[in-house]
């Protein structure tokens, strides 16, 4: 039987098994569109797995290890598809209201994660309360969160440091720190 070409149609569902095949396996552009069949729109169906099927596909953009053209798909488990029908301007508003900063850790959007140094800090959309608790889609109920709190990985930040807390832990740190904790609150505060 000769091997048929595929057909383009397949290529978002061979990509897909593709890499669920490959979980946890950097894999390298040239063998992407390889598999999507050399179409040159292998790109767009990356985007369309990441988007729409909320396939968690990390990036030079998510991992400070990976270099452009490389692609890795650590679980199978994708994104919850509850906090994929929001549209672009409501990320956007949410994610600038809360100053591209997960809600959760603190974790700001592009820098190094604070519990995990070989990641890049990537904000989702999260409801506060969960859809199947009825919580909505409106922005009041919507937050930034980062993939590490997201994967919950981060739970031991699930409550936000009560002032008291936060003061003992600020006078307990370094002088350094402490100055640095300033800087910061002075740059968030125009002081
Ligand atoms: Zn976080």
């Amino acid at each position: 039987m000769a091997a048929a070409v595929p057909p383009i149609k397949g290529a978002r569902s061979r990509l897909r098994a593709h890499f669920l095949q490959n979980l946890g396996r950097v894999i390298h552009a040239d063998e992407l569109r390889e598999v999507a069949g050399g179409t040159s729109e292998w790109a767009r169906r990356v985007r369309e797995l990441r988007g729409e099927e909320g396939s968690l596909i990390l990036t030079h953009n998510d991992r400070a290890e990976l270099k452009p053209g490389q692609y890795l798909l650590e679980s199978a488990k994708p994104q919850p598809a509850s906090a994929r029908g929001i549209s672009k301007e409501t990320r956007a508003f949410v994610l600038d209201r809360n100053g591209f900063t997960c809600q959760m850790c603190g974790a700001v959007a592009g820098e190094v994660h604070p519990f995990d140094a070989s990641r890049k800090t990537r904000l989702h959309i999260g409801h506060i309360i969960d859809k199947s608790l009825g919580g909505s889609d409106e922005p009041a109920n919507l937050r930034a969160i980062c993939s590490v709190c997201n994967e919950g990985a981060s739970n031991i930040t699930l409550q936000r440091p009560g002032l008291a807390k936060l003061l003992v832990q600020v006078r307990r740190a370094t002088t350094l720190d402490q100055r640095a904790v300033l800087v910061w609150l002075q740059k968030k505060f125009g002081a």
